[in-house]
């Protein structure tokens, strides 16, 4: 037994490894020096043999000193909420890493004095959308509505369709952000049913804001009526109240292939004050929340205490301005893909697999927006089919692959998967398959 003892190797002959020296200028000290000594504490329970200790701690230490894994989505949902919403741009990671260090994010270099806050974000975004007199950006679209709604309503009333009062994911209700900025809902019409005489009747002195929500991951059919932004805004600017809009997935103008979502262009020609929109959903961007329209109201929201505690940081105004300045996004890209693009490069990896052994089939697919947005459009796409059972294994891959499971088969969809990564969810198939 002091015979084994001695055998296993020390801390400090570890740490002269150039591996593990490699592995704390990655993951620092405190990292390494905890896999040595689980792995020395295995080797002294006789759980492992003293030679394998150096593997054992290569073995147990992460990529990357963040916990955040890589994986790809092959689920054919374009914007999934799990996954971190929109994938960034090559552009937009350039920039993250620029503005990961000292920046003048906020110092105009010719001057030396303090600069605009992000002033080259907000410049092109601002040429993005026109119709904008100003703009301003904080850190989702929730704290966009917070910002305006307590600038606007809080101590008065914001004046709302039943129809529009939405929950959007993991029990994010609308109407309980709305009322925990000490504003009152005034709820106006019915679930499927609103006029403008709704809108009118319920305007009043107390009335600090009229908001309109799009509805934007379900849809009402059927026996339903709800008021435009264009019809609205004529009222509210008659009774001199502002009229905000949540847009809700991002598109700066219309989109052709998403005929039903709306865009902050069109709302604010249509007559709106105010529209606020997510950063991460169809815009392709980082997580934030963008706020566009009048200059007197944006002005207002920019100067409110409450500001300060919803500003973004460096590295998100970086992402967005090459976002928005930049070349197309991914997610612009994976909905834009063509549908015989895709299917040719479904054929050829599930050729690819076959070769291998490998039970494959390509397939068409219906890939959807998801993020919630576009509720009922579906996108048609091509996936390579696997038996079932790789969904969960693929889990497991290096990087972790997601699946979707449909009609008991495991489904590839490849119009969320960039083609630049067939090789990678090629290598990831074969990979579990051998495993398996
Ligand atoms: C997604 C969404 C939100 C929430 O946006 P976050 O950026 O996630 O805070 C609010 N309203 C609508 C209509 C949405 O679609």
């Amino acid at each position: 037994m002091a015979d084994h003892r001695r055998t296993i190797p020390r801390t400090d002959t570890l740490l002269a490894d150039p591996r593990l020296a490699e592995a704390r200028r990655r993951l620092g000290h405190a990292q390494v020096k905890a896999a040595i000594v689980a792995a020395q504490r295995r080797a002294r329970e006789g759980d492992l043999p003293p030679k394998e200790v150096l593997t054992a701690v290569l073995a147990a230490l992460p990529a990357s000193a963040s916990g955040l894994r890589p994986v790809i989505n092959a689920t054919g949902v374009l914007l999934h909420t799990n996954l971190g919403r929109a994938p960034l741009s090559a552009a937009a990671r350039q920039a993250v890493e620029l503005a990961a260090g000292v920046t003048d994010v906020e110092l105009d270099l010719d001057t030396g004095g303090r600069g605009r806050r992000g002033r080259t974000a907000l410049a092109a975004l601002a040429a993005a959308v026109p119709s904008a007199e100003a703009v301003h950006v904080v850190n989702n679209n929730a704290a966009a509505l917070a910002l305006a709604a307590t600038a606007l309503a809080a101590g008065g009333e914001i004046v709302i369709s039943r129809g529009e009062l939405i929950e959007i994911g993991d029990g994010f209700r609308l109407p309980d952000l709305l009322v925990s900025t000490g504003a009152r809902l005034r709820e106006v019409g019915m679930t499927n049913r609103t006029a403008i005489a709704d809108y009118a009747d319920a305007i009043g002195p107390r009335t600090g804001m009229v908001l309109k929500v799009h509805p934007s991951n379900y849809r009402i059919e059927g026996f339903t009526d709800d008021v435009s932004v264009a019809r609205l805004s004529a009222l509210c600017r008659e009774r001199d109240v502002p009229l905000v809009g949540d847009a809700g997935s991002g598109l700066l103008s219309p989109e052709p292939l998403l005929p039903r979502e709306p865009d902050v262009t069109s709302w604010l020609n249509d007559g709106a004050d105010l529209v606020t929109t997510s950063g991460d959903k169809l815009l392709g961007g980082p997580q934030c929340g963008l706020l566009f329209g009048r200059a007197d109201l944006v002005d207002r929201l920019r100067r409110h205490p409450l500001a300060r505690a919803l500003r973004v940081d460096k590295v998100t105004l970086a992402a967005l301005e090459a976002t928005v300045a930049g070349p197309r996004t991914p997610t612009w890209e994976s909905l834009h893909a063509d549908q015989e693009t895709l299917r040719s490069r479904a054929e050829s990896l599930a050729a690819r697999m076959r070769d291998k052994g490998i039970d494959a089939e390509a397939v068409g697919s219906r890939s959807v927006v998801g993020g919630g947005g576009a509720p009922g459009v579906s996108l048609p796409s091509a996936a390579v089919a696997l038996d079932r059972r790789m969904a969960a294994a693929l889990r497991r891959a290096e990087p972790p692959v997601l699946a979707r499971v449909e009609n008991d088969r495991c489904l590839l969809d490849l119009r969320s998967v960039p083609a630049e990564h067939d090789d990678t969810l090629l290598a990831g198939v074969l990979a579990v398959q051998t495993r398996e």
